[in-house]
């Protein structure tokens, strides 16, 4: 159970962000879907991150999450760090799923990249999942998926497109 649509349902439940063209994000559904969240910890991307963008329907679970994070923490921001979530590597984007004509969960607000350099696309030994417990587990009790074991069986090593920088409020089927 999870409150959370299919990815082949993420138009019916977070609405299609496309414009006429496709090729550009609909101005009208970015102004009335995606709001901003403020992090309860130090996060930077290019510089600090005090806001980033989500879609509404997912603000609530992803402030939800990061409190979560912050208390396994300990509310140490030099554990948030070793842990790599203040390493912020992007939310809502509108772009197509890399090498795929599918729009990407990013463009639909409701993906979350953290700490892309230790968890890179296809690494199958992502840092994250030695974090299991304390980041990716309270992702999971909220019914989001980690790109990073998609098919939920508690391991990376066998994930063919493992995204372990990648959480999101989609299912895949
Ligand atoms: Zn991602």
């Amino acid at each position: 159970m999870s409150l959370w649509p299919t990815q082949a349902g993420a138009d019916a439940f977070y609405g299609s962000p496309r414009s006429v063209n496709s090729s550009t994000v609909n101005m009208n559904w970015y102004r009335a879907n995606i709001t901003f969240v403020q992090p309860p910890f130090f996060m930077r991307m290019v510089g600090p991150v005090k806001r980033f963008p989500i879609h509404v329907k997912c603000a609530e679970a992803t402030l939800a999450w990061l409190d979560q994070v912050w208390r396994n923490a300990g509310r140490d921001q030099r554990v948030i760090d070793n842990w790599g979530m203040s390493v912020f590597s992007g939310s809502y984007c509108y772009r197509t799923m890399r090498g795929l004509q599918h729009l990407s969960m990013h463009a639909y607000g409701c993906a979350m990249d953290f700490d892309a350099p230790r968890n890179s696309l296809h690494d199958t030994t992502p840092h994250f999942a030695t974090l299991r417990q304390q980041v990716v587990e309270p992702f999971l009790k909220l019914g989001g998926v980690w790109g990073g074991d998609w098919n939920g069986n508690g391991e990376s090593a066998d994930e063919r497109r493992a995204d372990g920088m990648h959480f999101q409020f989609a299912r895949l089927n």
